[in-house]
């Protein structure tokens, strides 16, 4: 007889642009021995594939009709993290800034959203791993919204523009500062990440150096874990 399925533990964790959550999420995954799932990086990848099929992305219908031919594949190892679309490596390519400006234009499609999230819940309910953290912008309330824990990762908006910039100087640092305003303004229309929904515990990085911001959120998942098992 089989077993039943034993579904991972879920960590939800949505923030703004520059909060840290990718890589606050990647190195707790690490630590804990979980897999991480970067939701972020599939909205990406459909917005490379949409130019890469010459598909104007502000048309929405346009963006609609590139789902049937997009073949993404997103690696839940935070030691080996990479993405596909059909067999082209985009892991890097999709952190360009040119797809950085226009990547929100295909998140707001609704039926793109109700495609990727049917894709992240399938990437979760396969996970081998005992748990999943899974980041982005919708995760505590549209993804994953029962998932034992959820955490709202912030920082100023001022840290979060210097933390993106650290390594630009002049022009290149601005631009991204105003980049990043600019993201969070059209997002922030579509979801609601800036405040924490019912039940979801916000860890503010401002004034936290990377480890003490991976410190606070495993301990914020300690405690769930406690509280679970009492
Ligand atoms: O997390 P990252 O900044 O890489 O996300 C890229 C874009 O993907 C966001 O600016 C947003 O438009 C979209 N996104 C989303 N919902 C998520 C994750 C990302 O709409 N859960």
């Amino acid at each position: 007889m089989n077993a039943s399925p034993v579904h991972p533990f879920v960590v939800a964790v949505d923030g703004p642009a520059g909060s840290g959550k990718s890589s606050v999420s990647q190195a707790v995954a690490r630590r804990l021995g979980f897999g991480f799932l970067d939701t972020g990086a599939a909205y990406r990848a459909l917005a490379w594939h949409a130019a890469a099929s010459g598909v104007e992305t502000d048309d929405a219908a346009s963006v609609i009709s590139c789902l049937s031919s997009f073949a993404v594949r997103i690696g839940t190892d935070p030691a080996g993290y990479a993405v596909h679309v059909d067999d082209v490596d985009v892991t890097t390519a999709i952190r360009d800034p040119g797809i950085s400006a226009v990547v929100s234009r295909v998140a707001r499609v609704p039926e793109v959203r109700t495609h990727l999230i049917e894709l992240f819940r399938g990437i979760m309910a396969a996970e081998q791993t005992p748990g999943i953290v899974v980041e982005g912008r919708d995760i505590t309330t549209v993804v994953a919204p029962d998932a034992p824990v959820r955490i709202l990762l912030t920082a100023s908006e001022e840290v979060r523009i210097a933390r993106r910039s650290a390594e630009l100087v002049g022009d290149q640092a601005l631009a991204a500062g105003e980049q990043l305003h600019r993201r969070d303004a059209a997002d922030s229309k579509v979801v609601d990440f800036m405040t924490a929904a019912e039940g979801v515990i916000t860890v503010d990085s401002t004034e936290l150096d990377f480890d003490q911001t991976v410190d606070a959120v495993i301990g914020v998942i300690e405690s769930a874990r406690a509280a679970a098992v009492e």
